[in-house]
């Protein structure tokens, strides 16, 4: 299960301490900074949900790279997208426009919903997409930005003064200041913070669903409420959904499951379906026009072949209709999830999807999957996370949900951390 190639049996894994992948690993901590820890596998291939590590073992991946191949790894339509668009026109500097980011541009206003007067401002990433995000804060005037405590929004300096965990803070203080932290879905603390700050708020940040705190979702009167104060205080409500957006949780951006439409939406991640582009959508003739000429800018922000993998990526979700592939796959894992001894809950939304354990196992039994071929991530101590691709199949996640249970049954989580 999960595994292909015989002879290449999951046991064999780090057993045979010359095989390619272990080698190359030492290579890696030579060469690379050790900014990530040692990784798991090198990697070689990948086709759909699977990938393959470079002495062949076959894994189920769904972790998709963190969010990011929406449409599994080397989708065809992709591939001839940006193949195309290579040989024609990669890159020009901003000096000129192109029509892949012109036409990404209106479709996702399009998507979006976006009222008239609405803009966007293409980045290379999630973090970048959040600068411009504060820059456009600060262009209010006032000072005090609101964001949520187990919030991540990246780790460029400006996104860091924005995200809570104090072990990627405290290094690199002092951050921009002028950032108050309030805990999620505490509406009254939001209320407070609010009033406390009303003066100088520029604006509120959050993630509809926090991922990398380990799937926390915001309720719907917590969205509603940061909606009405931001709007009565005139700042503005920024919507992270670099994580969320592209079609993760069942709709094309989560704040549409809610109804709560942003001053600002960022995007990254899935937008270009594993090319790196990010983006922001400014909702409104307000947020359109706040960053004018020389205010903001990028070198690499939506060029051509960025544009046309993300216009590649949004086409096939569209055409695929992986919008209902993403909700009855997803309610198929959390239905069986669900009904496991030693899960406690399912949280999020889709194919965004954080697996509350009885007990802090959550990097023992990631461990334990890769070895049987399965890649989950590990965001908090008791959650396994699944954000596959959008393109998962109801078979490939059975396959999973079979592993899983078995080895729940095998090795009993009890919340006494014995394990
Ligand atoms: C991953 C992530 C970011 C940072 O994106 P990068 O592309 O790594 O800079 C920001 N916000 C959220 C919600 C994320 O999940």
């Amino acid at each position: 299960m999960g595994m292909s190639a015989p002879g290449h049996g999951p046991s064999e894994h780090g057993e045979a301490g010359l095989e390619k992948g272990a080698v190359d690993l030492q290579r890696y901590s030579h060469a690379l900074m050790g900014t990530f820890g040692v990784p798991m596998r090198v990697l070689a291939r990948g086709e759909g949900s699977y990938v393959w590590d470079a002495d062949g073992n076959r894994y189920l991946d769904l972790l998709g790279g963190i969010a990011v191949n929406a449409l599994g790894h080397g989708h065809p339509a992709w591939v001839e997208a940006i193949a195309t668009q290579a040989a024609t026109l990669s890159h020009t500097s901003n000096f000129f426009a192109t029509e892949p980011q012109i036409a990404l541009a209106e479709r996702l206003l399009d998507l979006a919903h976006a009222p008239s007067g609405s803009r966007v401002f293409f980045a290379n990433s999630g973090t970048e997409a959040n600068e411009a995000a504060i820059k456009m804060a600060r262009k209010t005037g006032k000072g005090t930005i609101i964001a949520l405590e187990g919030s991540f929004h990246g780790r460029s300096t400006g996104a860091l003064a924005l995200t809570h965990k104090e072990a990627y803070r405290a290094p690199f203080a002092p951050l921009m200041g002028d950032v108050v932290f309030v805990p999620v879905n505490d509406e009254d603390a939001l209320r407070a913070a609010v009033a406390e700050h009303a003066a100088d708020l520029s604006a509120i940040i959050v993630e509809p669903i926090q991922g990398e705190a380990g799937v926390i979702p915001l309720t719907h009167a917590y969205l509603a409420l940061a909606r009405e104060l931001t709007r009565r205080h005139e700042a503005l409500l920024i919507f992270d959904e670099v994580q969320t957006g592209v079609a993760r949780t069942g709709a094309w951006f989560a704040h549409q499951l809610h109804g709560v439409q942003p001053d600002v939406m960022t995007l990254a991640k899935g937008l270009g379906g594993g090319f790196p582009v990010g983006a922001l959508v400014a909702f409104g003739e307000g947020p359109g026009s706040m960053l004018g000429k020389g205010e903001h800018g990028t070198t690499f922000g939506g060029n051509p072949l960025a544009a046309a993998a993300a216009l590649a990526t949004l086409r096939v979700i569209e055409d695929e209709d992986l919008i209902a592939n993403v909700k009855s796959v997803g309610t198929h894992l959390r239905e069986r999830l669900e009904a496991m001894d030693g899960v406690v809950e399912v949280r999020g939304e889709g194919l965004l999807l954080g697996i509350g354990l009885a007990a802090p196992a959550s990097a023992e039994i990631a461990q334990a999957a890769v070895k049987a071929g399965f890649i989950v991530n590990p965001p908090s101590p008791d959650t396994l996370r699944l954000v596959p691709a959008l393109t998962l199949t109801t078979a490939e996640a059975d396959t999973f949900l079979t592993w899983i249970e078995g080895h729940l049954a095998a090795h009993p989580l009890t919340d006494d951390g014995d394990r």
